[in-house]
């Protein structure tokens, strides 16, 4: 018998203060939110693979100005762009990720040519790039990604820098993500993630979206999340895994385990956290500990929801 189906996205828990955007601006991105979902939602109410739905909505948010990934995705030091995504199917617990990718311009598209094409769960930079290429992904020149926003956060962040005023920096300033959850009908979790990282990192780091176990992780049965947050510490609590140790083996219950994570383990090091999540039953859950988290889900009634910050904007699929 068919199951539920469910989809979950994030945008970031870096998202902006309501006053820094024009209303036309916040309904953008809300919209773009909205066609994340329904990308998804086109693969999943037809009975199409959870794996398909989390890269299609992934892929309208990499385009998106709005998040940063893809188009409109976070500057490192030297002014340059480096991208970082994965993907989980948790039917078989195969994992595809790239990192530090400069000219893929669908770096999630990468990642699951990684986890289907290569013998590899990983592969970095210009090595990742090529083989993108190979695969006859799109390529763009580095100055595709970039956006204006984007260019004054980082000329906002070199100044607090000089000026010793870098922990005042919001969480916008700093960083974003964009991620997807989603279940099947036929009972199969996936999640993807996809980032710019953080504006003025230094060339070379590496967060936590590309890591599978930190910032995604898709276990049939059990749950599907992808993070958002500084990744330093997902990495270091293996933060994606960690909700899923505790509901498979400590049988903790869904909310509370990824709640645990946002709301005590990652906030704990003073850090802004958010996880898109979804349990085996479809039931989809997105808190952040943040002003705000460009959010959205389709659950199995049907009911779009998309949100920036609290109040929460429903439509029907
Ligand atoms: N997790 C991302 C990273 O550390 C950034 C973010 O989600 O805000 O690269």
């Amino acid at each position: 018998m068919a199951g539920p189906i469910g989809i979950c996205i994030h945008g970031g828990c870096g998202t902006l203060d309501k006053s820094l955007l024009t209303p036309a601006e916040w309904a953008e991105t809300r919209a773009h939110l909205a066609a994340s979902l329904r990308a998804a939602w086109a693969v999943l109410s037809k009975g199409g693979k959870a794996l398909d739905a989390v890269e299609a909505a992934v892929v309208v948010m990499e385009d998106s100005p709005h998040f940063n990934a893809g188009h409109g995705a976070a500057l490192t030091a030297a002014s340059t762009h480096e991208l970082d995504a994965s993907i989980m199917d948790g039917a078989t617990k195969g994992a595809g990720a790239v990192c530090t990718v400069k000219r893929i311009r669908n770096p999630i598209k990468a990642a699951r040519a990684v986890m289907e094409r290569s013998d590899c769960v990983l592969i970095a930079g210009d090595a990742a790039d090529e083989f993108a290429k190979r695969q006859g992904l799109a390529i763009v020149e580095n100055s595709y990604f970039t956006t204006q926003r984007r260019l004054d956060a980082l000329a906002s962040l070199k100044r607090r820098a000089e000026s010793g005023t870098l922990r005042a920096a919001s969480e916008a300033e700093r960083h974003g993500t964009v991620g997807a959850v989603a279940l099947d009908r036929a009972g199969n979790l996936a999640a993807a993630t996809s980032t710019g990282g953080f504006n003025n990192k230094p060339v070379g780091r590496v967060g936590d979206t590309p890591i599978v176990g930190a910032g995604t992780y898709a276990r049939n049965g059990v749950v599907a999340v992808s993070g958002t947050g500084q990744g330093e510490f997902f990495i270091r609590n293996a933060a994606a895994y960690d909700i899923a140790a505790r509901m498979d083996y400590g049988k903790h219950e869904f909310k509370a385990s990824v709640d645990a994570l946002v709301f005590d383990v990652l906030k704990s090091h003073g850090i802004g956290a958010g996880f898109a999540a979804i349990d085996a039953k479809g039931q989809v859950y997105a808190p952040y500990n943040t002003l705000g988290m460009a959010r959205g889900w389709i659950g199995d009634d049907g009911r779009l929801v998309v949100a920036t910050h609290t109040e929460e904007f429903a439509e029907a699929a």
